[in-house]
């Protein structure tokens, strides 16, 4: 249950940590995850929701000297230390330092279960940053709009990553299933890359319109018999050259697994993979960004074998993306970044925001608090 309640203030712990004052922290379709796996994801009473934080620096530790009070930052979702193996090798998302190998975890994410370092999130007024010496990113907002801006925190660079991780040629088909704040990110990323078509699959009306205007050609599923096979059909029975899932876990099915849920009969939560995976041509490639974290018994790797499939997945490695993401921000914002939130509201309303994302109310795609 989320609800919205005073905790202690957060302090400085240790010397690479910094205080920011949150001004704008976005609600994610990862955190509904939260909402409805809590038990099994090991969230506690009291935990601190939220990774999309944005906010103005009020203290620094002793060993953080590219920050100071004053500034504003945009805070990475992953907690990285920027000079381990892994992110020597721009695996943010897998750092060494805070990673969490105790219950075979990557990185540590605020927020984000006591699975993955059990931090304190940011939807909240003030947040304590580990590892502050590297991860906040300095945003200027006299060059780049603010609400873009927060989305380098979690939704551009992750929505970058997962087209980056289904590679392409200029004119190619993409096929994106789900079309969330991620899915209509990956829509205009895969458009400015070079996709000839983008093909954007989902159930809902605002959210189809809303990566058609992106550019997509869209496809309601739930008015499909097989959402692979009209994919085929759309593609001369090929089927796409990329195809990314960027629906995860908490997948809608068929109208039987509809039922399903609401008989809290466990559904089909791998839909989305499985129609994605059978969506894509021989050869192609598929990126999974939706995020998964149970077993899957009826895994295709048969398929997958024969048709020669190429698969990438994983959390986005935040700041191996944002640099070039902040140069596009300041470039006009041609990704239309910005024009992903339709909801601002006072941090106050968020049980009700929630559930209203969660349910997919008509015009609700990417909410973002104010505390
Ligand atoms: P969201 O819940 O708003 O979007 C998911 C969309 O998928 C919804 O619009 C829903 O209607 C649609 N959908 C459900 N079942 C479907 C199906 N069978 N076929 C096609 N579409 C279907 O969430 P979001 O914020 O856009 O996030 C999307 C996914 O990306 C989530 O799983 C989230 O956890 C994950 N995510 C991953 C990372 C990462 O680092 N890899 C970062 C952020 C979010
Ligand atoms: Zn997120
Ligand atoms: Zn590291």
């Amino acid at each position: 249950m989320v609800s919205v309640d005073d905790v202690d203030d957060p302090r400085i712990e240790e010397p690479t940590d910094a205080i920011i004052r949150v001004t704008a922290s976005g609600l994610c379709g990862s955190d509904l995850h939260l909402v409805d796996h809590g038990a099994t994801m090991a969230v506690k009473p009291g935990d601190v929701l939220g990774h999309e934080p944005m906010g103005v620096v009020e203290e620094v530790g002793s060993d953080v000297t590219r920050l100071k009070k004053g500034d504003t930052v945009v805070v990475p979702f992953n907690i990285s230390c920027g000079s381990c193996f892994m992110c020597a090798h721009e695996l943010y998302s897998q750092c060494e330092t805070t990673q969490n190998l105790g219950g075979r975890k990557g990185a540590s994410l605020f927020g984000y279960t006591h699975l993955y370092g059990g931090v304190d999130g940011g939807q909240a007024e003030f947040l304590r940053v580990p590892q502050a010496h590297f991860g906040p990113i300095k945003v200027d907002l006299d060059e780049v709009p603010e609400l873009g801006a927060l989305l380098l925190s979690d939704v551009l660079p992750t929505a970058w990553q997962a087209v980056d991780y289904a590679p392409f040629d200029h004119g190619d088909t993409v096929a994106i299933y789900g079309l969330g704040p991620i899915g209509q990110m990956c829509v205009s990323i895969a458009k400015h890359r070079g996709a000839g078509r983008v093909i954007g699959i989902d159930r809902f009306a605002d959210r189809l319109s809303m990566a058609e205007k992106r550019g997509a050609e869209v496809v309601d599923y739930s008015s499909v018999d097989d959402i692979a096979d009209c994919v085929r059909e759309m593609t001369g029975g090929r089927g796409a050259d990329a195809v990314i899932d960027a629906v995860g876990m908490d997948a809608d099915g068929s109208f039987a697994d509809r039922l399903f849920q609401t008989l809290k009969i466990q559904p089909d939560r791998f839909a989305a993979l499985h129609a994605a995976l059978a969506s894509c041509r021989r050869g192609g490639n598929v990126s999974v960004t939706g995020v998964y974290s149970m077993w899957m018994l009826n895994f295709p790797i048969g398929d997958l074998f024969d048709k020669q499939i190429g698969l990438r997945w994983g959390q986005a490695n935040v700041k191996r993306w944002t640099g070039g993401l902040y140069e596009l921000l300041k470039d006009g914002d041609p990704l239309d970044a910005a024009g992903l939130v339709t909801n601002v509201e006072p941090l106050e309303k968020a049980p009700e925001m929630y559930d209203r994302f969660k349910k997919k109310e008509d015009g609700v795609i990417k909410v973002v608090f104010r505390p």
